[in-house]
Order: C-alpha cells, then sequence, then structure tokens
C-alpha cells in the first residue's frame, strides 16, 4: 500500500471513523442528559402526587399516620394513607422528624437485604431538598430524589425510578453502530479509492507523458496543460519550462560538440598529410621539413583549441578558481598596449591609448589580461592595414571601463546577437583560411572572465565601420 491513493484512502476512512465515533459520544451524552432531566421531571411530579395524598388525608380530618414497618407497633395506623400511597409507582420512602422510616413502598419493600442496605445508606448521604442521585442495585439502577416534608412524623421524602431507559440507549446505539460499522467502512474505503483514484489521474497521465518525453529523443514534445489552471496545470507547465531549458541545453551541447569535433578534424587531415608527405620516399629534405613544419604549426592551434575547451569546460562546470588578487588595470593596459603596438606594427595600423586612468580591481590578473589580449588581437586581426585601433581605460563610479575601439570590418547587425557564442564566426570561411583565424571561442571566454569577476562585456559595431568592446569590471572595494 505505498501509492498515495492507497494512503489517501486509509486516512480518509480514518478521518470519517473518527468524527463518527466523536458524533455517537456527543449524541449519547446529550440523550443520556435528556433522558435523566426527563425522569427527575417524572420524580418530581410523584413526589408533589404524593404530597398531595397527604395534605388531601389531613383535611378530611382524620390522624396523619404513615405507617412504616413498625407500623403494627403504631396504635392507630392510617389504613387510608398507606393504601392510596400503595397507588404511587416506583420507590417511595417516607421518615419522621427522628429519622425512623414511616413509610415504603412494596418495591423497597421487596429489595433483597443488600440492595436495601445500598439504598438506605445513600437515602441518607441526601438531605438537601431537591437532590437526586444516581444508585446502583443488584438488577437495575435507580435514580432517588428527595423532597422535604414539614410534619412530625412525614419529615422527608424519597422517591426513586429505574434509571435503565439511559443505559438502553447507550446499548441501542451501540449495537447499531456494530451492526452498520462493517458496511459504513466498506462504502467508507471504496468511495474514497475512487475519489483519490480520479484526483490522481492527472497525474498519472503526466508521469506516462513525461516518460514518454524524457527517453531524450522526444524532448521536443510538451505535455498538454488542462484548461482548469488548477495545480496540475501549473505542474505540467512548470515541467514543459523545464523541457524546453533541457532542449535547449542539449542542442547547445549537441551543436558544441559537432562544432568541436569538426574543428579538430581539420588540423588533424592536414598533419596526417604532413606525416604522410614526410614519410614518403619521394620527398626531399626540404619538402619533408616544410612539412614537419606545418604539422607543428596545426598541433599547436589545436593544442590552443584544446586549451580553450578546457577552459570553457571548466567554466561551465564552475570548477574555476580565481586567483583574486588586487590589480593594478593601467598596469596591465600598458603591459597589453606594448603587445599591441608590436602587432599593429606589424600588420600597419596605429595604436592611440586616449585615457589611462587608475584603477584596481579585485581579479586574476591572468584571465584579466587574457581577456584584454583577447579584445585587442581581435581588433587588429579584422582591421584592415592603415586602419586605427584605439584601447582606453576609464573609471566610472564605482566600476572601470576597458574599451577597444577600431576601425575594421565591423559586425553585422544581425551577427551581434551571436559573436559570444561558442565557435560562432562572421564568416567561417575567411576566419579558418586566414592566418590567424581562431575558433570562434575568444569572445565565449571574454565574456566569461568579465561575468566571473561580477563584470560584464559589450559590444557596439558597424559592418565596415568598426567596432568597440567594452570590458566593464567592478572596482575592489578598498580603493
Ligand atoms: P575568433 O577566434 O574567430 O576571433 P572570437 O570569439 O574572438 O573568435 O570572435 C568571434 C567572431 O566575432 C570572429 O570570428 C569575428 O567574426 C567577430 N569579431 C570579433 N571581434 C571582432 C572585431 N574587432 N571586428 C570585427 N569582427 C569581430
Amino acid at each position: 500500500m505505498g501509492s498515495i491513493r492507497s494512503r489517501l484512502t486509509i486516512e480518509f476512512t480514518a478521518v470519517l471513523l473518527g468524527t463518527m465515533l466523536l458524533f455517537g459520544i456527543a449524541l449519547l451524552t446529550s440523550r443520556r442528559a435528556m433522558v435523566f432531566r426527563e425522569l427527575n421531571a417524572r420524580l418530581s411530579q410523584e413526589a408533589e402526587q404524593v404530597v398531595a395524598i397527604i395534605e388531601r388525608v389531613r383535611q378530611s380530618g382524620g390522624p396523619i399516620f404513615i405507617s412504616g414497618p413498625d407500623s403494627l407497633a403504631s396504635p392507630d395506623p392510617d389504613i387510608r394513607v398507606q393504601q392510596l400511597l400503595e397507588l404511587v409507582p416506583g420507590y417511595v420512602r417516607i421518615t419522621d422528624r427522628k429519622g425512623n422510616i414511616r413509610y415504603e413502598s412494596a418495591l423497597i419493600r421487596d429489595l433483597p437485604t443488600r440492595d436495601s442496605l445500598a439504598l438506605d445508606a445513600a437515602a441518607r448521604s441526601m438531605s438537601t431538598d431537591g437532590q437526586s442521585q444516581l444508585i446502583q442495585l443488584a438488577q437495575e439502577q435507580v435514580l432517588l430524589r428527595t423532597r422535604k416534608l414539614n410534619g412530625d412524623r412525614a419529615n422527608q421524602l424519597w422517591v426513586g425510578t429505574s434509571a435503565e431507559s439511559a443505559s438502553l440507549f447507550a446499548t441501542d446505539l451501540l449495537a447499531t453502530v456494530l451492526i452498520i460499522a462493517p458496511f459504513l467502512l466498506a462504502i467508507s474505503l471504496s468511495g474514497a479509492y475512487f475519489i483519490a483514484g480520479r484526483a490522481f489521474s492527472p497525474v498519472d497521465r503526466i508521469i506516462d507523458q513525461v516518460e514518454a518525453i524524457s527517453d531524450g529523443r522526444s524532448l521536443h514534445r510538451r505535455l498538454a496543460i488542462g484548461a482548469a489552471g488548477d495545480e496540475l496545470s501549473r505542474l505540467s507547465s512548470t515541467l514543459n519550462a523545464m523541457i524546453e531549458r533541457l532542449e535547449t541545453s542539449f542542442g547547445a551541447l549537441r551543436r558544441f560538440t559537432a562544432d568541436a569535433s569538426h574543428e579538430l578534424k581539420t588540423p588533424l587531415t592536414v598533419i596526417r598529410a604532413d606525416v604522410e608527405r614526410s614519410m614518403s620516399p619521394q620527398s626531399t629534405g626540404t619538402e619533408k621539413a616544410i612539412a614537419m613544419e606545418e604539422a607543428l604549426q596545426q598541433v599547436t592551434r589545436m593544442a590552443d583549441l584544446v586549451e580553450s575547451l578546457l577552459t570553457l569546460a571548466r567554466a561551465d562546470e564552475g570548477r574555476f578558481d580565481l586567483h583574486r588578487e588586487p590589480v593594478q588595470m593601467s598596469d596591465l593596459t600598458r603591459e597589453v598596449v606594448e603587445t599591441a603596438r608590436l602587432l599593429g606594427e606589424m600588420a600597419g595600423l596605429t595604436i592611440d591609448v586616449p585615457t589611462m586612468e587608475d584603477a584596481e580591481v579585485l581579479g586574476d590578473a591572468t584571465r584579466l589580461r587574457q581577456l584584454f589580449l583577447n579584445l585587442v588581437t581581435n581588433a587588429i586581426k579584422y582591421t584592415a592595414r592603415g586602419g586605427r585601433v584605439e584601447i582606453s581605460l576609464a573609471r566610472s563610479d564605482d566600476q572601470v571601463l576597458f574599451s577597444v575601439r577600431d576601425t575594421g570590418i565591423g559586425i553585422a547587425v544581425a551577427d551581434l546577437p551571436y559573436i559570444f557564442e561558442r565557435f560562432w564566426r562572421a564568416d567561417r570561411a575567411r576566419s579558418r583560411a586566414s592566418e590567424r583565424g581562431g575558433f570562434g571561442l575568444g569572445l565565449a571566454i571574454c565574456q566569461w572572465i568579465a561575468q566571473a569577476h561580477g563584470g560584464s562585456l559589450t559590444v557596439e559595431s558597424r559592418l565596415g565601420r568598426g567596432s568597440r568592446f567594452v570590458a566593464i569590471l567592478p572596482l575592489s572595494k578598498s580603493a
């Protein structure tokens, strides 16, 4: 019985039975109180009847003697009173001022000794007018009630009646419950099981659909969302959003693997051809040397690619620890500018540094250098001879902006959203063919470095006019 459906069924039935038990107890208590109220009212009436008999006889002029067990010894017993009192049903007992019993009804006289002693003890313990008490006799329970009389011989009166009807109701109720309980249990169990089953059938449907989707090949499918707008519809739309994210990242992963394999395939093919050429007996020494040099170039290129892939993989996994320390941005920029001047000279470009403000960043110097160099080498790579590259470092509030502006080929507006994606290049054929052609991983790494430092990387560009890349980094707090 492990399913929620079975658990719900059992819990629901337990609650139902508990409620019924409470209801039964409440019913029993109120019914008992009602029976005792009725019995008390009846006893009070009987007491008044006894008083009326005594009064009537007194008014009719006769001496009021109420005979008790010692009536035979009494000189003048009033038979009329006794005869009339015998007409009153139930338990009747009268004592005189001294506490001697003056009258007992037939029911009391016929009681076995133990019962009559019990009744006597209970009666003597009750003195207040109108007090009532429940007494357990051998055969039955008796409700006894007192009534004060103001005569010498008839001073205190007790009337009593069987209280069995109160306990009879409890017995009846218990018997009824015992008979109908199994039916009730069966009905509530099956009813609860049915209702829970109906409530959970959409969940079963969702489980089936998710199972069908999660085999990995059907991630394009979505769960049907019910019109009710209830919790299950929300669950379906949440799952749909999750499946969509999975689909996107699976797609990206597949593309990434395909791109990486493709990028590795080209240099491997070249290396293979070079090795074959250098092993060929027809090749001259010079040809062999050229082939080996080309192979070395390809190996270097492959090593770069693998290094970049490793960096990104570690970044994705969050395993890349930045060695943070206070880094003077102006020192770092000066280093980068020096390299840029060397490269720019070779490429026939002018390198300008319009602004260079002092700023300190808490960061990883090696990674920041990689970020700046990447932006600068890109600017040089994509700017034609005679062009200009501007490198500047400026502070604003609590940030430092490292910007690289070039007058190069620029990037089409339609391409701008993709340039930070892995393996993305504006013109693949040209990039790969050219001497410095990259893999399209540089900007992805740059973006990761900026973000890992709590900053960002932005770009503005116009095709044919040039580009401007800005790395924004937060200043170190101590500065
Ligand atoms: P790559 O190693 O191919 O340069 P990047 O990730 O650094 O890879 O750049 C991705 C692409 O963005 C480049 O192939 C190029 O098309 C474009 N790009 C980057 N920087 C510039 C720039 N300064 N001017 C024009 N295009 C650029």
